[in-house]
């Protein structure tokens, strides 16, 4: 055996241990005894020993040093250069400060969970100043010189990206979704709300034939319920989970198509990379905008509503909405609220934007978490015009901070920029898209999806694979294009 197959065996079994990881994650989301919470979490914190153990072994020095990549092809090379940039990370991480970040993190999710539910960022403070702390200092111990720390920490959802980098590109995006927002809610169009009760069994029917008109492999895939529905595991094992609001069938549908969106780029990588480092998406962002493309540009177009429309009154009746152009208007509602994770396209990069820029300064160390608070409703007040009512809906909605995920926002709205890019390539190519969207089926928007960037998993850099599936690099012109049209005949600017 040469040390490149020694290198990639040696990988395939990490690989095929992280999935192992990964379905231990999704069991205690999803089939659990409640009863096992603290012998699962013995369970996955020896997993995570051995994985760490694992990326850190020194024998992957030594084969990476003996392999000459000029001797093996592109594929080859791509899994090279992800082996060496983990095996590099772990290794400039001091094994005390991986275990007090993990330690500190894994109690952080609880503390953040009571503090948020009692309204008390006293509870929390604290905790994110000493997460904080941690992640400064790792940040240190990876960073190249000259870049910012946060970089270092992008990096991990990111490949390539910068700070700077996002900052010039949200700087594009903000002027014109402001004006966007203040056009729509100084029309004074008023769309109605939905008021009927739809049976949790019908919907979760509904929710599988969803996840089929989007092309999902149920030979590779289940759903299943979760509070906070996502998507697990990548190759032949690809799980999507969703959850039901008797009043809120959209909590279902979209949830369901989006997770759809992420599940069907990690069954749509070449099965030649299965088990490897190439063998899934190739970042948080490009993940992002198959969902949102599939949730967004496709599962909330007019053309696909229109069907939804007529299915929803098969199973459900009438439930009070007259045409499909008015379930459009309703399925589409820009409103201002508190909440990210209940936004519209409009408001919802508003939302990660304010978001970069504090945990930027935060990491940078131009802002403490004793201002964060003040800061957070401040930019809240000037961004959506309402002042912040109480803490669980300001600055301690979101779990990210609680475990550590700094720099893994920004990597939303890149994901929404992909899918604005996307999209404009696709219905370029498809001009015939809108009627099978019509139909109810979106498959061939997927399938082009899967030839044009799922099959290549990390083989290319993200920015790289959107732009070798559009033709251009990518940029936030074409989504706020999309919006601006889409919205602007909505709302009659
Ligand atoms: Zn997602």
């Amino acid at each position: 055996m040469s040390p490149f197959d020694d290198l990639m065996a040696f990988a395939r079994e990490t690989a095929a241990l992280q999935q192992v990881a990964g379905r231990l994650s999704w069991d205690q989301e999803t089939v659990m005894p409640r009863g096992a919470a603290a012998q699962r979490a013995e369970e996955m914190a020896a997993m995570e020993a051995v994985l760490h153990a694992r990326a850190t072994d020194p024998r992957v020095a030594d084969w990476l040093a003996a392999i000459d990549p000029a001797a093996l092809d592109a594929a080859g090379r791509a899994q090279l250069r992800l082996i060496r940039r983990r095996h590099e990370r772990m290794k400039r991480v001091p094994a005390r400060l991986a275990a007090e970040i993990a330690r500190v993190t894994s109690l952080g999710q609880g503390i953040w969970a009571e503090a948020r539910e009692a309204d008390d960022p006293g509870a929390f403070l604290p905790t994110l100043a000493e997460i904080l702390r941690l992640k400064r200092e790792e940040a240190a111990a990876l960073a190249a010189t000259g870049g910012e720390l946060y970089d270092a920490l992008l990096d991990d959802y990111e490949p390539g990206a910068t700070g700077a980098g996002l900052a010039a590109m949200f700087a594009a995006l903000r002027p014109r979704l402001v004006a966007l927002r203040a056009a729509i809610l100084g029309s004074g169009r008023n769309v109605p709300v939905l008021a009927a009760r739809f049976p949790a069994e019908a919907q979760l029917r509904l929710a599988r034939e969803l996840a089929t008109a989007f092309g999902y492999d149920w030979q590779t895939g289940r759903l299943d319920l979760a509070v906070h529905p996502f998507s697990s595991g990548s190759g032949t094992d690809c799980r999507i989970t969703t959850r039901v609001c008797e009043t809120d069938p959209f909590s279902c549908i979209y949830s369901t198509i989006h997770e759809v969106g992420h599940a069907a780029y990690e069954q749509g990588v070449d099965r030649a990379f299965l088990l490897t480092p190439l063998g899934a998406g190739v970042s948080m962002g490009v993940h992002e905008s198959q969902s949102r493309i599939a949730e967004n540009q496709l599962g909330r177009s007019a053309a696909f509503t229109g069907w939804l429309f007529g299915r929803l009154r098969e199973v459900f009746g009438d439930f009070g909405l007259a045409d499909a152009g008015t379930f459009y208007a309703v399925v589409n509602r820009v409103t201002p609220g508190y909440i990210r994770t209940e936004a519209d396209e409009v408001h919802y990069n508003l939302h990660i934007l304010m978001r970069f820029d504090l945990e930027r300064a935060l990491i940078a160390g131009d802002l403490g978490t004793g201002d964060l608070e003040a800061a957070w409703n401040d930019r809240f007040l000037a961004d959506f015009g309402v002042a912040v009512d109480r803490p669980r809906h300001g600055f301690l909605q979101d779990v990210h901070w609680s475990v550590g995920l700094f720099g893994y926002f920004p990597t939303y709205t890149l994901g929404n920029v992909y899918a604005g890019c996307l999209h404009a390539a696709l219905r370029a190519d498809l001009p015939d898209l809108d009627d099978q969207l019509a139909r109810g089926d979106a498959r061939p928007a997927m399938a082009w999806l899967r030839e044009r960037v799922q099959r290549h998993g990390g083989l290319y850099q993200p920015a790289e694979t959107i732009a070798r599936a559009t033709g251009s690099a990518p940029g936030p012109g074409p989504l706020l294009d999309y919006l601006e049209a889409k919205f602007g005949a909505l709302y009659g600017l």
